[in-house]
């Protein structure tokens, strides 16, 4: 198979399961959105200074800059308007690079610095993704988006956050997540809402195992019940390479494969905050040739300066994917959807299947006749 065009991977059909709200806002819309609610925190009023700005793409020198980029992108976000004009975009954004479906998370208790309550904001930003759903259908582009809502895991409301979850089940909600800094909060400090995701029949993805080690995976697994692993990619420390190539599983990397848990990998944001040195040197690919359940995702698309394409290209560059590689890690991600399985199977037999498919035919043909005499 020859390489891949950004033409065709533009057109791929795309699956997201793992991607922030506040870490995708288009610089344009930062710059609006501060100048109508007057916040003044930020550190230019360019707007291709402020997307460089939010790009800290220096190998490992991200994480205190990400930090940094949330407090302006929170920032700017405490209206009903704003929250659902980013909803909106966000939409928009991924339904114009070919995604069909996406997971969408943040965490409401992070917008209520003016009053707005839990309900008001995430009323906001299901009506935001409503309208951008509506958008990207009238312009041929039908795309299906999904909230998960995330509790903050160095704060104490998670309970009411799941509460708060469940109760918007049926009006675009979809699961629920602890998201924040990993090391020192583990996700047993949450016990009690993930008990009741469970006891109410629901759905939670997990961040554990990001920068931070196996106990996090464990017991988000199997004390949390969760049902798939964002970022997950510290599942290597517990996988060995031998000098001859041989894998060796432990245990928990075992159950983590042979229990098919989705890991929703974010490669580029790995190497922005340090956890990974390169795409290349990644460990998606040794779990993608493991055939671990692995699922491609932004992240944060802003603070990246990343689209599910490019995140597509990256691999086609640097690990050699090809359109079967890419196919099979969206037809994972769907599989492992928190949408009902009636809707996960319409979306894989007639869009992304067939989607692919096309692709395939592209391929052998440019493949058979490379100056196109045919076509
Ligand atoms: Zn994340």
């Amino acid at each position: 198979m020859g390489t891949l065009s950004a033409d065709q991977i533009l057109r791929a059909p795309k699956v997201v399961l793992h991607d922030h709200l506040d870490g995708g806002l288009r610089p344009s819309t930062v710059l609006e959105l501060a100048d109508a609610s007057g916040y003044t925190g930020l550190p230019t009023h360019d707007v291709e200074e402020l997307r460089a700005w939010f790009v800290a793409d220096a190998p490992g020198s991200g994480l205190v800059r990400y930090l940094e980029g949330f407090a302006h992108t929170v920032g700017v976000c405490q209206t009903v308007d704003a929250l659902q004009r980013v909803a909106r975009e966000c939409a928009e954004d991924f339904a114009a690079d070919g995604v069909v479906y996406a997971e969408v998370r943040f965490a409401p208790e992070l917008h209520t610095a003016l009053g707005l309550s839990l309900d008001e904001v995430l009323e906001a930003v299901l009506e935001g993704f409503n309208l951008g759903m509506a958008n990207a259908r009238a312009a041929g582009r039908p795309i299906v988006c999904r909230v998960i809502v995330s509790a903050m895991r160095t704060a104490a409301r998670s309970l009411e956050i799941a509460e708060l979850a469940v109760r918007y089940r049926d009006r675009g909600v979809c699961g629920f997540d602890i998201a924040g800094a990993e090391a020192g909060y583990p996700p047993t400090r949450h016990l009690d809402a993930f008990e009741l995701v469970r006891r109410e029949n629901f759905h939670a993805t997990i961040h554990a195992g990001e920068a931070f080690g196996l106990p996090s995976i464990w017991e988000a697994l199997q004390w949390c019940g969760a049902e798939r692993l964002g970022h997950g990619v510290r599942i290597v420390d517990d996988i060995t390479v031998g000098p001859g190539g041989e894998v060796t599983l432990g245990r928990l990397a075992s159950f983590v494969r042979d229990r098919r848990v989705p890991l929703e990998l974010c490669p580029t944001s790995n190497v922005h905050t340090g956890a990974a040195p390169s795409i290349a040197q990644h460990p998606i690919g040794l779990l993608r040739r493991l055939r671990f359940r692995v699922t491609l995702n932004t992240d944060n698309r802003l603070m990246s300066g990343i689209s599910m394409s490019s995140e597509m290209q990256a691999c086609v560059e640097h690990l050699g994917w090809g359109l079967g590689d890419l196919e099979w890690v969206t037809l994972n991600a769907m599989k492992s959807a928190f949408l009902p399985f009636d809707q996960r199977l319409q979306l894989i037999d007639g869009v992304i299947k067939p989607g692919y498919a096309a692709l395939n035919v592209e391929a052998v043909r440019t493949a058979a006749d490379p100056v196109g005499s045919l076509s």
